[in-house]
């Protein structure tokens, strides 16, 4: 999970530019799960759900831990994609 290829099979430009690059994805990862806590802490105010803490502690910790690898992977493509732009070229037309 979160294996990358080497180059981009449509124009070559290699998904390691350097080591450790994706070491930022961290940050990326950070950011997506307080967008998901603050989403779920949201929603129950707005459906105003009384739950305990220790509830919204599982509830909130189970289902980020089933999403994990889909986070890991997404923070990946985040990342990449600041810093990795499309570059169009004869090759692209093969790939379909
Ligand atoms: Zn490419």
């Amino acid at each position: 999970m979160g294996d990358i290829y080497d180059k981009c099979p449509a124009c070559g430009e290699t998904y390691n530019p350097e080591p450790g690059f994706y070491f930022g994805a961290l940050y990326v990862s950070y950011a997506l799960g307080c967008a998901f806590l603050i989403t779920i802490l949201v929603a129950l105010k707005i459906l105003d759900v009384e739950v305990s803490l220790l509830q919204k502690c599982i509830g909130i910790s189970i289902p980020w831990l089933l999403l994990t690898p889909k986070m890991h992977a997404l923070s990946k493509i985040i990342w990449a994609n600041f810093f990795m732009k499309y570059k169009k070229t004869d090759r692209s037309n093969d790939i379909k």
